[in-house]
């Protein structure tokens, strides 16, 4: 079903609650990648134009329930203030009487940003208090922040049974439509990319995916759980003991169905990750005991961009190495232009994964890239998310 967006409602005078999601990485107090800042200016430019006020709400790493200088939002509204070119004064909180007494003072095109919902527990625990205070901000609610739309939290969930209409931001209509293709008319065959660090956060997606994809790449910490499963020896790779037996049960059943499952055949491996002296590249079957495989070999990303060799779509999230450091990062590049290069429309989502996209120059190449990482995950699976199914229908 089709939620109502923000550009079918009246907001002439009214008070509008935009929850987004600016979880964006902040360094020595500025922001250092400002892509999810800038998918959400639409919405923003929309409900100014169109003669509302904006209360922004969004939260911004893991501050565990309490305020905690390190997780501010000042260098996010700083860097909105320069997009807009409008101020975008910081409330000392998200909730209280002096935020009621800044939103209820806030005229038509004006904007004030509160601070990090998270300094709240209330927020994660869905709290249906701390969710009325919230919607006593404004008249209407409006959620673009797609990426946080699995989390049924406080101002995604509860803040919509105190606050209607509620509706889609410009970005989350536009993720939900593009996502919704890609689930249901994709063209096969259909490949999916994953990687990243855990396999125990990504089990339940490839299970599900099986039932929809055509074959599997698998890099990053999570295919040494794979390969274990395997009879691999890994030396001290990542691993998730407990999930070895449920990875093994993932091939089993991809075999069983035809659907190629690519592991990787070589991996750059090194002491730790602060060592990148040490760095080589090793056959899989190789892998001393003292070292550890942090990014995809050259023979594996060769055989990953043979693999999407006519294929029509391809999915990729997760990076195929610990690719933030310059020894680490050439598997999840190679990838990148692989993935860039091939003929099939691709779809790339997650903060790691469109990081990479961006490092490698090839942005322009892909056909859709989701401002999401779990939620896009998620989605794809097929589940509803609780922050889109508490959305008004169209
Ligand atoms: P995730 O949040 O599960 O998508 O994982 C992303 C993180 O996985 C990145 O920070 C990478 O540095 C990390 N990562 C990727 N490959 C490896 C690896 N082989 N060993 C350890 N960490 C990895």
């Amino acid at each position: 079903m089709a939620k109502l967006s923000v550009d079918k409602v009246d907001l002439s005078g009214r008070r509008v609650f935009l929850r987004v999601d600016f979880n964006v990485p902040v360094e020595g107090g500025r922001v250092t990648e400002d892509a999810r800042i800038t998918a959400a200016l639409p919405t923003l430019q929309h409900c100014l134009n169109a003669g509302a006020a904006l209360v922004l709400a969004s939260h911004l790493g893991r501050p565990k329930g309490k305020p905690d200088p390190r997780y501010s939002l000042a260098p996010v509204a700083t860097r909105l203030e320069e997009l807009l070119g409008q101020p975008v004064p910081l409330a000392p909180d998200c909730v209280g009487e002096e935020v009621r007494n800044r939103a209820s003072a806030l005229g038509s095109g004006q904007i004030v940003m509160l601070e990090n919902l998270r300094f709240h527990p209330e927020e994660e625990a869905n709290d249906d208090g701390f969710a009325r205070e919230l919607a006593a901000l404004a008249d209407v609610y409006v959620d673009d922040a797609f990426a946080a739309a699995h989390r049924a939290h406080a101002s995604i969930d509860a803040i919509t049974r105190h606050l209607r209409p509620a509706v889609a931001g410009l970005l989350m209509a536009r993720e939900l439509q593009a996502l919704s293709h890609v689930v249901g008319a994709a063209e096969h065959p259909l490949f999916a990319i994953l990687g990243g660090a855990k396999v125990s956060d990504k089990l339940t997606l490839v299970e599900s995916l099986l039932a929809r994809v055509d074959g599997l790449l698998v890099g990053g910490g999570m295919a040494f759980t794979f390969l274990a499963s395997l009879g691999h020896g890994i030396g001290r790779s990542l691993v998730e003991p407990d999930k070895v037996d449920a990875a093994r049960a993932v091939v089993e059943r991809a075999r069983s169905r035809g659907i190629p499952v690519r592991l990787p055949v070589d991996v750059v491996v090194a002491t730790g990750v602060d060592d990148p002296a040490s760095a080589r590249t090793v056959a899989i079957r190789e892998i001393p005991p003292d070292m550890m495989g942090l990014d995809i070999g050259p023979t594996t990303v060769a055989h990953f961009k043979a693999a999407l060799g006519g294929v029509r779509t391809v999915v990729w999230n997760g990076p195929m190495g610990v690719f933030e450091k310059e020894g680490f990062a050439a598997g999840t590049l190679g990838v990148a232009r692989a993935v860039s290069e091939s003929s099939a429309f691709s779809v790339v989502g997650g903060g790691d994964t469109i990081a990479a996209i961006h490092r490698a120059g090839v942005t322009s190449r892909i056909g859709y890239i989701s401002t999401a990482g779990g939620a896009f995950l998620e989605f794809l699976e097929g589940r509803e998310l609780p922050g889109v199914a508490v959305l008004d229908d169209a």
